[in-house]
C-alpha cells in the first residue's frame, strides 16, 4: 500500500479531524495540550482554565476541513 492508497482510505476532512491542539497560556505563557471535539461543530467557543495558573481562557476553535485553528484570549468577563 502506498501513500495514494492511504489518501483514499482516509480523505482529509472526512472523519479524520484534529482532536487536540497545543496552545500557549495568555497569562503565564505555559504551553498546554487541549482536547478538541470535532463533533462539536465547525466553530466552537468555550471557556477553559489554564492547568498551571488556573485563570480562564476564552477558547475559539474553527475547523477548516479536518484542521483545527485554535485561538486563546483572556476571558476577563467571565
Ligand atoms: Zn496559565
Amino acid at each position: 500500500m502506498d501513500a495514494d492508497d492511504l489518501d483514499e482510505l482516509f480523505p482529509r476532512g472526512d472523519g479524520l479531524a484534529d482532536t487536540e491542539a497545543t496552545v500557549g497560556c495568555p497569562y503565564c505563557g505555559a504551553t498546554s495540550v487541549i482536547v478538541l471535539d470535532p463533533g462539536g461543530g465547525s466553530v466552537q467557543r468555550y471557556v477553559e482554565d489554564c492547568e498551571v495558573c488556573c485563570r480562564p481562557w476564552e477558547v475559539t476553535v474553527r475547523y477548516h476541513g479536518g484542521t483545527a485553528e485554535v485561538r486563546l484570549e483572556p476571558a476577563q468577563d467571565f
